[in-house]
């Protein structure tokens, strides 16, 4: 997914208020940041696509993204956070927060992305519903995007209205 990811950062802040804006934001792309490094020291590597109006997202060579992307990689990633949050905020909640932002990424490209994203590592079974994957299915998407990142959003300006002054 792209932009949809940093709607469920800031929706995540109204329910924990000790943990930083920023570090829900990073939390919520902490993911794709991974795959970056990863395909730079060619631990992963991008896959290749196309995409037109038409057929959506078309896979040409498909990625291998199993540390950054696998479904048990995400848990652990996620695990980590939280306790990174837990020991920097000294906080549960943002503890929570952080930690189920990190996964809330994979849950999310899991619904958009063709299957790519391994159970575990590269030869075990790839999850991934496929929105992307065809014309309406993209532009199905781009509305979730947009819905996500607009109520997520509109859901933190109203907390922080209702909120004393310098909170
Ligand atoms: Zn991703």
């Amino acid at each position: 997914m792209g932009p949809g990811h940093l709607g469920i950062a800031f929706a995540a802040k109204t329910a924990a208020p000790k943990a930083p804006l920023w570090s829900l934001l990073v939390a919520s792309e902490t993911l794709d940041l991974l795959s970056f490094g990863f395909f730079a020291v060619g631990l992963e590597k991008p896959g290749v696509s196309k995409t037109d109006r038409a057929h959506g997202v078309q896979v040409i060579t498909p990625g291998k993204i199993p540390w950054s992307h696998g479904l048990f990689m995400s848990v652990i990633w996620s695990i980590a956070a939280a306790a990174l949050a837990r020991w920097v905020y000294k906080d549960q909640r943002a503890s929570a927060a952080i930690g189920l932002t990190v996964f809330s990424h994979w849950l999310l490209d899991a619904i958009v992305h063709p299957p790519d994203l391994p159970l575990l590592f590269d030869d075990s079974p790839k999850i991934g519903l496929g929105l992307w994957s065809s014309g309406p299915g993209l532009i199905i998407s781009g509305i979730l995007e947009f819905i996500l990142l607009g109520g997520g959003i509109a859901l933190y300006a109203t907390s922080r209205k209702r909120k004393p002054a310098g909170y």
